[in-house]
């Protein structure tokens, strides 16, 4: 019999090719008027935009977000957000940004506008991150999750295709676990299998066509859907091993989910064969976990952790971070057989 418990979480959603204009809109009914615009130094034009469409509601950019939060970017960015005044700041780009906007309304509860250029989801999470001596801590804290979320397929035009490949398979990898979560739910379930979906439809077609702006839209459109599965349930095993990965062998975010998703689902196939149908069924094959590797390979994605920069001899130091305070996991976690799916991993084997 079914059995779950639903928790929404609260935060609007503006989606349309140039939502952007809406900007200064979008500040005024939360109630601000001195926006502060975050952004990466790569990205400052755009962030420039934004703060031009503020007029006189922009408390200008600051371009200081980096990978991972730095404590020392997050201690910048908040003290310049209190020297400027601002009552609201606009993240406008990717996971990092995001993460920098969050960073600062941790500690100030200072609301926050994010409008994503990326699909790797975080703008519709309460998850924040942020690295202190080397050590990414992170946490669960509502007041972190964006008030508004304004999604313009437009701002993602211009991201390369082979990012724009993995940050929406990062994306896929989300909906993917969530719908084998301990605390899943029909709704997030349904969300997960339209989010995978519309990315598998949408990355198909940008790599063919990267400026066509209905693969954009349908690549952000399953980004939400998957982002907001992120921020409702549980994650397990293969998000484990990407956070070990990454953060003990500083390997790229989203090409580490991109290599390790086909095997942690071959790894959970047998505890979660509901999962893997509506999983398989999405991506348009007749198997979940072959059918995430074949489409990585399709789409011109890194298949295997060497070529992403993963040392052989680290695996087995992998492999006790990943047995060492595991996440719940629908499949225990065994060493011999994750010993196995490491080594697969880091081969770019074709899972079983
Ligand atoms: P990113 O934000 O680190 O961006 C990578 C680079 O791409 C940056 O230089 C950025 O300026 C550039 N970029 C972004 N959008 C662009 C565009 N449209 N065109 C050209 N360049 C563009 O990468 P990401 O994959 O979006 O985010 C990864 C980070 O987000 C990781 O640190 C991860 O832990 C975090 N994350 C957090 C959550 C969460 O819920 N807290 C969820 C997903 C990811």
């Amino acid at each position: 019999m079914r059995e779950f418990v639903f928790v929404g979480q609260p935060a609007r959603v503006v989606f349309a090719v140039g939502s952007l204009r809406r900007l200064a809109r979008e500040v005024e009914a939360i109630g601000a008027r001195r926006a502060l615009v975050l952004c990466t130094p790569q990205q400052a034009d755009v962030a420039q935009a934004a703060s031009d469409l503020l007029g006189p509601a922009s408390a200008g950019v600051f371009s200081g977000a980096e990978m991972h939060v730095p404590i020392e970017a997050a201690r910048r960015a908040r003290q310049h957000a209190s020297e400027v005044g601002a009552d609201c700041a606009v993240a406008i780009g990717g996971g990092s940004t995001v993460g920098l906007g969050k960073a600062i309304a941790l500690e100030s509860g200072l609301p926050i506008i994010a409008v994503p250029t990326t699909y790797a989801g975080s703008e519709m999470t309460p998850i924040y991150g942020i690295t202190e001596a080397g050590v990414k801590k992170t946490g669960r804290e509502l007041r972190v999750l964006p008030r508004t979320v304004l999604y313009d397929p437009e701002l993602s035009q211009h991201l390369p295709v082979p990012m724009s490949v993995v940050s929406g398979i990062n994306a896929i990898a989300h909906a993917a676990e969530g719908l084998y979560a301990q605390d899943g739910n029909p709704v997030m379930s349904m969300m997960a299998q339209e989010g995978i979906r519309a990315l598998a439809q949408g990355l198909r077609a940008v790599r063919r066509s990267p400026g066509d702006m209905a693969a954009r839209s349908d690549c952000l459109y399953g980004a939400w859907l998957c982002g907001s599965v992120l921020g409702h349930v549980g994650m397990a095993l293969h998000h484990k091993l990407c956070h070990t990965l990454g953060g003990s062998f500083e390997l790229p975010h989203a090409q580490t989910h991109t290599v390790v998703l086909p095997h942690a689902l071959a790894y959970n196939a047998a505890a979660a064969p509901q999962a893997m149908v509506r999983i398989a069924a999405a991506v348009g094959a007749p198997d979940a976990a072959t059918g995430l590797f074949d489409l990585a390979r399709e789409l011109g994605a890194p298949t295997a952790l060497r070529e992403i920069g993963m040392p052989r001899e680290g695996l087995q130091r992998a492999l006790e971070l990943a047995l060492a305070n595991p996440y719940w996991n629908p499949r225990p976690l065994q060493a011999d057989a994750l010993a196995r799916l490491l080594d697969d991993a880091w081969a770019g084997v074709r899972p079983q």
